[in-house]
C-alpha cells in the first residue's frame, strides 16, 4: 500500500511540474513515506532523516532549499512528537492527505517556511483528487479499499489508516481501465483487508469482491489480477468459485493467519479458527488445485507458549506454505496487546521465529523444486542486474529469472524452469 501511495504521490507532483530523480544530490524536494506497523519500521525514518539533514543545511548555505516532506503511517501515529524529533521537515502529513500536498507546498511557500502538519482523516476521500493513474510498467497496485475496522489487538493499521473504506465500483474500473490504455497486464488490487470490499454493481445490486474482480477481468490488456490481503473470515464462497472460473485471477493468495493456536488467536482478537481457516484452504485448493498458497505469522505474543508455538509449527506442517513473511510481534503504543502482560523476551521471540523460518524456508524451496523442468507462463516485468537477463513472475508469484533480451520486456511467455530455490527460479525461453 505504501508502494502505490508513494507512486500516487509521484502522479500529483507531476501535475506540478516535478520529475522523479534517482540521487537525492539532483532533488528540490524528498518524500519520505513511512511505515508504523512494526517498530523496527517506524524508527527507521529518524536515520533515514538525519541522513538528509546536512544535505538540507548545505542547500541553505547556498540560498537554496530541500523541501522535506514526511508521509505516511508514522506521521500519523506520532504527529507531535515526530515534529519535536525531526524539526527540520518542512510538510508531515497522514496516510489520507496527501492528496493535499499541493496545496501545502503552497502554504509553505506563503508561509516563509513554518512547518506544516496534515494528519485529518477527511471525509472526502483522497482517491477523488488524484490525477488520472500512469502505469509505471506491466504491473501495477490499484488500491480499492482501505483502513481497517478489526482491532486485532497488536494492530496500529485501525488508528493510522483509519476506518475502513470501499472505493465505488466504477471508479476503480476507470482506475483499471486508465492502467491498462498506458501498459498494466497485471494488476494488484490493495485493501488492508481487501476481501472486505463492499460496494453496488453497476446495475445497483450489492457487490462483493468477487463481482468487482469479474468486472475487472472485463477489461481488455488486463490478463493478471491478483488481490492482498485478506482475511480469513472475510473469505466467502464465491471468491472461492472465482478462482476456478476467472482464468484471470492468478492462482496465488495471500492469507495471513498468523497464530496456529485458537488460544493465541483469541487475544488477538482474530475472529477464526485454525480449523475455519484450514477449511477455506481445503475449499480453495479443490476448487483451484494449482493454488500458491502465502500467510504472514506472527511470533512470540504476549503468553505465547512453547505448546502455543508449536502449535504454530504443526499447523504450518499441516498447511504447507509456498511463500510466507513471519514477524517477531512488537508492541505499537495504544494497542491493546501492548499493555497486556506476560510479554515474551526477545530472545525466545528470536529463537521461535528462527525455528518457523527454517520450516517455512523448507516448504518454500520444496514447493519451488516441484516445478523444476516444467515450463511456466512468465509474464517478464523488468531487467535484472545481470546484463542479459530479465526479471518475471509465475502466475503463483515466484519470481524468475530468464535469460532473455530486452524486447522480452512486457511480454507473458513460455519459460522452461532450470533451477530453483526458496526465493528465485531460474529459466529459460522455451
Ligand atoms: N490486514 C492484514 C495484515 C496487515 S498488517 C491481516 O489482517 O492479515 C501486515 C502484517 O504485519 C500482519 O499480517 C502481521 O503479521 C504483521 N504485524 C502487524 N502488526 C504487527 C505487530 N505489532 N508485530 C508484529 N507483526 C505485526
Ligand atoms: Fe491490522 Fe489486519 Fe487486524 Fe486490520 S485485520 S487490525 S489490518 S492485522
Amino acid at each position: 500500500m505504501n508502494v502505490y501511495d508513494s507512486l500516487r504521490m509521484v502522479d500529483l507532483m507531476r501535475t506540478l511540474g516535478f520529475e522523479q530523480t534517482d540521487t537525492p544530490d539532483d532533488a528540490d524536494m524528498i518524500i519520505f513515506n513511512t511505515c508504523h506497523i512494526r517498530e523496527k519500521a517506524s524508527e527507521k525514518i529518524f536515520s533515514e532523516l538525519g541522513r538528509f539533514k546536512p544535505l538540507k543545511e548545505q542547500r541553505k548555505k547556498q540560498g537554496k532549499d530541500l523541501i522535506l516532506v514526511v508521509a505516511g503511517c508514522v506521521v500519523q501515529a506520532e504527529s507531535a512528537e515526530f515534529m519535536n524529533r525531526a524539526g527540520f521537515v518542512d510538510i508531515a502529513l497522514g496516510p489520507q492527505t496527501y492528496h493535499r500536498l499541493p496545496e501545502l507546498l503552497r502554504r509553505l511557500e506563503q508561509k516563509r517556511k513554518q512547518r506544516i502538519i496534515d494528519v485529518e482523516f477527511p471525509a472526502v476521500a483522497k482517491f477523488d483528487f488524484l490525477p488520472a493513474a500512469k502505469s509505471n510498467g506491466v504491473s501495477s497496485f490499484l488500491a480499492i479499499q482501505e483502513g481497517c475496522d478489526r482491532f486485532c489487538s497488536y494492530c496500529v493499521v485501525p488508528y493510522t489508516r483509519g476506518a475502513e473504506y470501499s472505493r465505488p465500483l466504477n471508479e476503480i474500473v476507470e482506475e483499471a481501465r486508465q492502467l491498462a490504455e498506458t501498459g498494466t497486464k497485471d494488476l494488484m488490487l490493495l485493501g488492508q483487508n481487501v476481501n472486505a470490499w463492499h460496494g453496488e454493481g453497476k446495475d445497483g445490486t450489492p457487490s462483493d469482491l468477487s463481482r468487482l474482480v469479474k468486472a475487472v477481468a472485463e477489461i481488455d490488456g488486463i490478463e493478471r489480477i491478483r488481490y492482498v490481503t485478506s482475511y480469513p473470515s472475510d473469505f466467502t464462497k464465491e471468491m472461492i468459485a472465482m478462482h476456478r472460473d476467472i482464468p484471470k485471477v492468478m492462482p496465488y493468495l495471500h492469507l495471513p493467519i498468523q497464530s496456529g493456536s485458537d488460544r493465541i488467536l483469541k487475544k488477538m482478537n482474530r475472529r477464526y479458527t485454525c480449523a475455519e481457516y484450514e477449511e477455506i484452504v481445503a475449499c480453495l485448493r479443490e476448487a483451484c488445485p494449482e493454488i500458491a498458497l502465502s500467510s504472514d505469522f506472527i511470533v512470540g505474543f504476549p503468553e505465547e507458549t512453547d505448546d502455543d508455538f508449536e502449535q504454530t509449527m504443526d499447523l504450518v506442517r499441516r498447511v504447507t506454505f509456498a511463500q510466507s513473511y513471519s514477524f517477531k510481534y512488537s508492541a505499537r503504543p495504544g494497542t491493546p496487546a501492548a499493555a497486556m502482560k506476560d510479554q515474551i523476551p526477545e530472545e525466545i521471540k528470536t529463537e521461535r521465529l528462527e525455528k518457523l523460518q527454517a520450516l517455512l524456508i523448507e516448504q518454500h524451496a520444496a514447493y519451488n523444486a516441484g516445478f523444476l523442468g516444467k515450463t511456466m507462463h512468465v509474464l517478464l516485468e523488468d531487467k535484472a542486474k545481470k546484463a542479459g537477463y530479465l526479471l518475471g513472475h509465475t502466475p503463483q508469484m515466484q519470481n524468475v529469472v530468464v535469460k532473455a533480451s530486452e524486447e522480452f520486456l512486457g511480454q507473458i511467455v513460455p519459460v522452461r524452469i532450470t533451477k530453483t530455490a526458496a526465493t528465485t527460479l531460474d529459466g529459460e525461453l522455451s
